[in-house]
């Protein structure tokens, strides 16, 4: 038996008061639907109590990864999706500080090119040989440390604007110091090359973190696809094999097509195959309802119904469900359980959607136990 697992990201939301439906119920799916009505459905928790709604959080646990046991933070996770190897990673932000007060945790939205001439002068001057700087988007950089430590107290940019810095400066131990030395260091040496930032801020660091291989644990021969390096990333970190499509964007104008051919021919070699898809997160993030409703139709057609046009459900389970609502009214993620349908076993849900999941024989189940039900 071979299984599809089929996640847009972000496509669950709240109900719309004009259209007295959420955008997944208003949408045309028959494709979704489908699947819906020749499986089984419930509600899943993909993000435990205490997280943020972070795609990396809610994909974890829908793999079946328990995140209080494995998630060391956000660095970490971005140097896993970059490919690259320390033993641990620090977000490192550029910010800019005024009169010891933290100014912009984004250093002015400072551009790619301009990131990456600091990250440069940063690794000339206080780099060794088990600590560098490296360049990701804007203001998000990475701290890389090949080197073993012990923990460290950091607090995210984000939430300190406006605040003095003194009282938020990473605390206990050696690597303390180590991050203090550096963020003292960085405010001679970075405004020698822009004005949009003038210090590093190391956060939400740790050690890289192990997980459990997924295709021991369930013996199958497993594949991501993904349009995002997070995804990847992940994908990587539990011993999948990673394939590229061409012509991806992440976004509605993506190719679906080479998306789904892919899914298919992945399926041909291997048991197990994880298709992501960016575009409708995107679009929720932009809090466009239109655009949403237009994304999740595109969605159902040319990714799903293409997909169950060439695959035959007798041979391959489909499990589908977003990793978490992302709603248009609010722009961001929030932590709320997801809708998913499965075909294996069958209920009497016909239509896949936020309020029709819930009377589906599954009930409202944790995200940790979703690969079991999969595995049926
Ligand atoms: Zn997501």
């Amino acid at each position: 038996m071979k299984r599809l697992l089929l996640i847009p990201d972000g496509m669950a939301d709240w109900k719309d008061e004009r259209l007295n439906a959420t955008p997944l119920e208003y949408a045309e799916t028959p494709n979704m639907d489908f699947i819906a009505k020749e499986g089984a459905c419930g509600m899943v928790k993909t993000v435990p109590d205490g997280f943020e709604p972070g795609s990396d959080i809610a994909n974890l646990t829908i793999l079946g990864v328990d995140v209080r046991k494995y998630y060391t933070g956000r660095g970490p996770i971005e140097a896993l999706a970059k490919g690259l190897k320390a033993k641990m990673a620090f977000r490192c932000n550029l910010v800019y500080v005024e009169n010891g007060i933290m100014a912009d945790y984004s250093g002015h939205r400072i551009g790619d090119t301009e990131a990456r001439k600091v990250i440069n002068e940063l690794n000339r001057q206080l780099s060794n040989e088990w600590l560098r700087f490296y360049a990701g988007r804007s203001y998000r950089n990475l701290l890389l440390l090949d080197k073993e430590f012990g923990q460290v107290r950091t607090t995210p940019p984000h939430d300190i604007t406006g605040k003095a810095i003194e009282g938020y400066m990473p605390e206990d131990g050696e690597l303390a110091e180590v991050l203090r030395d550096l963020m003292e260091k960085s405010l001679e040496v970075i405004p020698a090359v822009t004005e949009k930032a003038n210090m590093i801020w190391p956060w939400s660091g740790g050690k890289m973190p192990s997980f459990p291989d997924f295709s021991k644990k369930w013996g199958v021969k497993a594949v991501m696809i993904s349009e995002v390096d997070l995804l990847q990333g992940i994908g990587r970190g539990l011993g999948m094999e990673v394939i590229e499509v061409e012509g991806i964007t992440g976004y509605v104008d993506t190719n679906y097509k080479g998306l789904a051919k892919a899914a298919i021919r992945a399926l041909k070699g291997n048991d197990f195959v994880v298709l992501h898809t960016e575009g409708i997160d995107e679009v929720s993030h932009e809090g466009d309802l239109e655009k949403k409703i237009e994304a999740i139709e595109l969605y159902d057609e040319k990714i799903v119904g293409y997909i169950l046009d060439r695959l035959d459900i007798e041979e391959t389970k489909i499990m589908l469900l977003p990793d978490h609502p992302t709603p248009v009214k609010l722009k961001t993620h929030v932590a709320e359980p997801v809708p998913f349908a499965v075909t294996c076993k069958k209920d009497d849900v016909k239509k896949f959607s936020e309020k029709a999941c819930r009377k589906g024989m599954h009930g409202f189940v944790d995200g940790l136990r979703l690969m079991d039900i999969f595995f049926c």
